[in-house]
């Protein structure tokens, strides 16, 4: 079973994705990590995010294994990633990696921007995740405060409307809900309620295959 999951920042994507892929055995792969990499990869050599010759190089240079998550989701590196993951030749050079993820056996939770619409459009469950902006910059300031920085709510949903703004009009995959995903709105879920609601779109889904 491949469940493809795309929401803006922040919307609890990365959670649900892990959490639905520890309750149907399958593998998870956070794609947002893949990109946010890259950009990591151009800020340690000097270079600039949009300086497209060097993305594709570092995208192919990817070492999934080596990711580290604590170091990627950095508020910095979120902005430089929205840039670099504009670039068309980079997404290029990302899909086989996330197709092959997708496609071994048992198959896999993916989560991103456009697994429903590029990546995976046959997969078996599309979910689209959103919230509030205001709920979900709530969230990333209580994120960031859980790890001791100081945060002004106002600046991060700035930055929250900043980045749905670029990855949603970009020309390559922007961010959009596939015509048939499902969407789950968790503005007034906690992570478990949502994470009931997921399952229960995945059983609806599956109930009516073997009815079909
Ligand atoms: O999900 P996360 O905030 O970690 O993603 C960082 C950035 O990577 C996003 O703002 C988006 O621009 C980009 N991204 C993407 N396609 C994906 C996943 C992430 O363009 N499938």
């Amino acid at each position: 079973m491949i469940i493809a999951i795309d929401g803006p920042a922040a919307s609890g994507k990365g959670t649900l994705g892990k959490m639905l892929a520890a309750h149907y055995g399958l593998r998870h792969l956070d794609t947002g990590l893949i990109y946010r990499a890259v950009a990591k990869a151009l800020i340690d050599a000097g270079n600039r995010p949009d300086d497209e010759t060097a993305a594709v190089a570092a995208a192919r240079a990817l070492d999934p294994a080596q990711f580290d998550e604590t170091t990627l989701k950095t508020h910095q590196i979120g902005e430089a990633a929205s840039v670099v993951s504009a670039l068309p030749a980079v997404r290029a050079a990302l899909l086989a990696f996330q197709r092959d993820f997708a496609a071994r056996p048992p198959g896999a939770v993916l989560d991103g921007r456009d697994i429903g619409t590029v990546i995976c459009p046959h997969a078996d469950v599309k979910i689209y995740v959103t919230a509030a902006p205001e709920v979900r910059a709530r969230r990333r300031a209580a994120e960031y405060r859980a790890q001791g920085k100081i945060v002004d709510e106002a600046e991060v949903l700035a930055d929250i409307r900043r980045r749905d703004a670029r990855d949603s009009t970009r020309l390559a995959a922007p961010l959009k809900q596939a015509p048939d995903a499902h969407l789950l709105d968790t503005t007034n879920m906690d992570i478990s309620t949502a994470v009931r609601a997921a399952i229960d779109i995945v059983e609806a889904i599956r109930a009516g295959r073997g009815r079909g």
